[in-house]
């Protein structure tokens, strides 16, 4: 028997809803082609939440030639016409901010009242950004020669693949779809397969509020499969990922032979550091936050500290009593709650794995440091918020990735060698200074390399402020207007006012 098309659904909190099981193509939701289906799983019970149709290469194909047939109308589309859509896409999730939220905790484990509905308003925030941008796409006038007229036009790029992870299912679809949308192009977006479900929520908005059949398609699939057949395909133009820096290198690679654009938003090891003359309890409630809220999973985590040595011991003991006070673990709708479950088992055994190497490599436990066993809680992926301290900068876990609420900290004694430690990885996504001195605060901002450096906060974006990566953190920008660059090409046009031959 094939799987229905939605499926019923009562989170936790009561709220009952139809959750779409199919592929969201040329505004109808479909079932795959093979009629291939994969389980979605809770990451706080381990329970299947929803089972949903899987695209291959045949339904990518299918969903890139609708999105073909939509793209001239909606270039000729006005800029303002669709701001006013994007705007009315705003609207919805603003007046179904809960329910979103709900449903973005229940797919991914986030903590529901800490930490989805924030998500939900930075979705907010990016339409509305980006509809405000879409009347505003405009080129250059190039004077040089009286005899000619030289302009510019910024186009759309075309057909659009956009691969996200599942960290903040809505929020990167959201910070991708929107400027994409603004600039006129036409978009086939891919869920990761751990977090298929609130994009397909919200795939009904688009329908809803009025784009035309085609212009926005959202698939759930496999990346080995559905990511790929996106990246090879010849008729996109452009392939926009956020992930990891391995498939992200996968991703350059394979787009080549078609040459595509390609915009990657990979992985980072986010150095803070912390001087001596810095305010500590400010320091140290902004390192918890860039640390321990969404589990870890945040692709700019400070999660290497360096202080002052000075300092140092009066930070760790701060740090961990801060972290124990205020990040207490639980499920996605427990009001007292900040720290939920990885989102999968395969990334807490991931998390569990780095945590054993951290200890043979001779850092010291601070605090946590092994899977959180307590009650309800043993069922759910969950790891204890953990603190390593004194770590060395050969130490696997201060090189590589964790992607879970694992920091490490080690002490530094000039400004000099912070910024040696700071630089010591292959990533440079972000970085944050805290320090009361000025002109040591930006001389170091100029010497770290990273594509974002906080001084005084951390991990506090902003839809309108570029975002992205340096070194093997990514290529391109996404995000203010930076962002809205990065989905339009300029066109040359000459005009002979009066060269006669
Ligand atoms: P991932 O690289 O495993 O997967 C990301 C997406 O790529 C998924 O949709 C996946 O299905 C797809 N994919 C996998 N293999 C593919 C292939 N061969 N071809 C095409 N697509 C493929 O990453 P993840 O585990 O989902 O997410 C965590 C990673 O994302 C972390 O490294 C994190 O730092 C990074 N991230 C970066 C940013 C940023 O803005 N720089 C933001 C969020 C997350």
């Amino acid at each position: 028997m094939s799987l229905p098309l939605e499926t019923e659904i009562t989170l936790p909190n009561g709220v009952q809803f139809s959750q779409p099981t199919g592929l969201f193509i040329n505004n109808e939701f479909i079932k795959s082609k093979a009629g291939k289906t994969f389980e979605s799983i809770n990451p706080s019970t381990g329970e299947v939440n929803a089972t949903v149709y899987e695209a291959l290469d045949e339904d990518v194909d299918y969903a890139v030639n609708c999105a073909e047939k939509a793209l001239p109308e909606w270039k000729k589309l006005t800029g303002v016409a669709r701001g006013l859509l994007l705007n009315k896409i705003a609207d919805e999730l603003e007046q179904n901010r809960e329910f979103y939220g709900a449903v973005e905790a229940w797919d991914s484990g986030k903590n529901f009242k800490k930490n989805a509905v924030f998500d939900i308003d930075e979705c907010i925030s990016c339409f509305r950004y980006y509809a405000g941008w879409a009347d505003k796409v405009t080129g250059k006038v190039i004077q040089n020669d009286p005899k000619k007229l030289a302009y510019t036009v910024h186009e759309p790029i075309g057909i659009i693949g956009q691969i996200v992870p599942w960290n903040y299912p809505m929020a990167m679809s959201s910070w991708k779809l929107a400027p994409a949308l603004a600039a006129g192009n036409v978009v086939i977006l891919k869920t990761s397969e751990i977090t298929p479900l609130s994009m397909l929520v919200v795939a009904k908005l688009f329908k809803k509020v009025g784009f035309p059949a085609g212009v926005v398609n959202i698939i759930s699939g496999y990346g080995a499969s559905a990511g790929n057949a996106l990246t090879r395909h010849p008729k996109v133009h452009k392939i926009a990922f956020t992930g990891s820096t391995a498939i992200g290198k996968l991703i350059q690679k394979t787009a080549a032979d078609t040459m595509k654009l390609v915009t990657l938003e990979c992985g980072g090891k986010s150095p803070m550091i912390i001087r001596q003359d810095a305010e500590l309890d400010q320091a140290i409630k902004w390192a918890a936050i860039g640390i321990m809220s969404n589990q870890g999973q945040i692709c700019t985590a400070n999660s290497r500290i360096y202080v002052h040595e000075s300092a140092y011991d009066e930070f760790c003991k701060s740090l961990v009593d801060h972290v124990k006070s205020k990040y207490k673990q639980g499920l996605m709708f427990d009001k007292d709650c900040i720290v939920g479950p990885q989102v999968s088992k395969m990334q807490h055994d991931k998390i569990l794995k780095y945590l054993d190497i951290g200890k043979q490599e001779g850092a010291k436990v601070l605090l946590g440091g092994e899977k959180n066993t307590e009650g309800e809680l043993s069922k759910g992926f969950f790891i204890k918020p953990t603190i390593f301290a004194d770590v060395r900068p050969d130490m696997r876990i201060v090189q590589e990735e964790i992607f879970g609420p694992v920091v490490s900290i080690a002490k530094f004694s000039n400004d000099d060698e912070a910024i040696q430690l700071a630089n010591c990885t292959q990533y440079g996504l972000a970085a944050s200074i805290f320090t009361k001195d000025l002109v040591a605060a930006h001389s170091m901002a100029g010497k770290i390399e990273s594509g974002m450096v906080w001084i005084n906060s951390s991990n506090d974006e902003d839809v309108r402020i570029p975002f992205g990566g340096v070194k093997q953190s990514g290529i391109g920008r996404e995000l203010g207007e930076y962002g809205l660059d990065m989905y339009t090409q300029a066109k040359a046009i000459h005009v002979n006012l009066g060269t006669r031959l």
